[in-house]
């Protein structure tokens, strides 16, 4: 049975800052991703605000802002039958000292707020992120 998905992946600024784009998609594509659409920009503080509005009432809300919008992303349409769930794994545990050996974020991730990748964590926000990232 098939379950083909899309989800929106981000390479974050601390990433891309040490020019880890390519690394990074090769492991993606090694576990079987399709890049469907692909683009590097920089977001404004307002962008960001908006696109992790979700977390609004968190403390760390206004430090994650200014990060995302602090520098150049990577920003990726995934596919692949259950992408959501097989991004997150992938990806690992929000905190790198967490993620499991072999994980993007155990790899390159710095620290909790410096974790390299962002990962849809649902099939609406999924849609919601792709929409937010790819309008056209
Ligand atoms: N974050 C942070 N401090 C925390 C928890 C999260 O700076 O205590 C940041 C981190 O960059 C994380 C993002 O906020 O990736 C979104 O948090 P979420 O809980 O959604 O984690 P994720 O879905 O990215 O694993
Ligand atoms: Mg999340």
């Amino acid at each position: 049975m098939s379950n083909l998905e899309k989800t929106l992946s981000i390479i974050k600024p601390d990433a891309v800052e040490r020019n880890l784009i390519e690394e990074i998609k090769k492991i993606f594509v090694s576990n079987g991703f399709n890049i469907v659409k692909e683009k590097k920009v920089q977001v404004s503080k307002t962008e960001a605000q908006q696109f992790y509005q979700v977390h609004q009432a968190k403390p760390f809300y206004n430090e994650l802002c200014n990060y995302l919008s602090s520098g150049p992303i990577y920003v990726m349409i995934l596919e692949k039958n259950g992408a959501i769930l097989a991004n997150r794994e992938i990806m690992g545990a929000t905190n790198p000292i967490e993620a499991k050996d072999g994980t993007i974020r155990k790899i390159y991730g710095i620290s909790i707020d410096k974790n390299s990748v962002h990962g849809s964590d649902s099939l609406d926000n999924a849609k919601k992120e792709i929409e937010f990232f790819f309008k056209d």
